[in-house]
């Protein structure tokens, strides 16, 4: 595993596409089985394509501004430029042949989820969230229907208030100490309380805290809102900590020739790009809305 560990810096909203009748009209991506929100892993590959191109230098660069701005039909399937080798490209055009990326993107999960308690802010997680990230070892068991706070909780507490929950709690100094130390001391800081729960009680902690946002289309010709254009979406709240799962293909990025390209591929060099290319997400967001205050998401490297 390569987990890299991000925050939410606003609301991420990566929708599911189309309006469903229920609480919110446009809805957000979840996992089928367990109901949790997640970010798909092409959404990540998208935008880290795109703002690959955007840090890369020299000819490189040069290769990768031909073959986005393109006008053939061939249009971003180059087969040559450093993003189509990592990314991958598709037969069209002059491009007789397809390839699949060296990189692999796997779908983003929700580790830490912040919720307000009487208490402050709590930053819920589950064994199965840190199932996903810790090797299975360091994973904390959890068999009560409790919640164990990873700091301090006001004297006396024994029952805390979670978003519309009301549930017993326990101080448990350092029982998240292994996702503390996968994150760093620097990262951990931004999560001052961490709680576990019983994975039955996430998704329902988390599905009920999610953002909801309503807003309005505007008439271009009046300026005024249009009747029966109110609509509501729902959002990943700031401060959420995600961990996204990304792997580079090292045996073939060291076949000369492979991927159309004529050069084997640095895979070290390739992911510190990776990285730089992660970093503009803490700029310049993903996922919709992000000219409206929505969707940056800050990298925290990686366990
Ligand atoms: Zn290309």
């Amino acid at each position: 595993m390569s987990i890299r560990f991000a925050v939410t810096l606003d609301p991420l909203h990566i929708g599911a596409g189309g309006y469903r009748l229920g609480r919110v009209d446009n809805t957000i991506v979840r996992d089928a089985g367990s109901g949790l929100p997640k970010v798909p892993g092409s959404s990540l590959a998208g935008v880290a394509r795109s703002y690959l191109t955007q840090i890369l230098t020299g000819e490189e660069q040069e290769r990768a501004q031909a073959c986005i701005t393109s006008t053939d039909k061939d249009k971003g399937n180059c087969g040559k430029c450093l993003a189509c080798r990592l990314f991958g490209y598709a037969a069209s055009g002059r491009q007789t042949k397809s390839h699949i990326g060296l990189l692999r993107f796997y779908d983003g999960d929700i580790v830490a989820f912040p919720v307000s308690t009487i208490a402050g802010p709590v930053w819920v997680t589950s064994p199965s969230a840190l199932a996903q990230v810790l090797p299975p070892e360091n994973v904390p068991a959890l068999d009560r229907d409790v919640l164990l706070i990873d700091g301090p909780l006001p004297a006396k507490m024994s029952k805390i208030n979670v978003g519309w929950l009301y549930l017993d709690a326990e101080v448990a100094e350092n029982a998240l100490q292994s996702l503390r130390r996968a994150l760093g001391d620097d990262a951990s800081r931004r999560f001052a309380r961490l709680a576990l729960a019983p994975d039955w009680l996430f998704a329902e902690l988390v599905n009920s805290n999610l953002e909801v946002r309503t807003s309005v289309s505007i008439d271009p010709l009046t300026g005024a809102a249009e009747n029966g254009k109110l609509f509501t979406y729902e959002a990943i709240p700031a401060a959420t900590l995600l961990a996204f799962d990304v792997e580079i293909d090292r045996a073939r990025c060291a076949q000369a020739g492979e991927a159309g390209g004529s050069d084997p591929v640095d895979a070290d060099e390739a992911l510190r790009l990776l990285d730089r290319a992660l970093e503009l997400c803490g700029v310049l967001g993903m996922g919709g809305m992000c000219t409206r205050g929505f969707g940056r998401v800050r990298f925290l490297g990686g366990a």
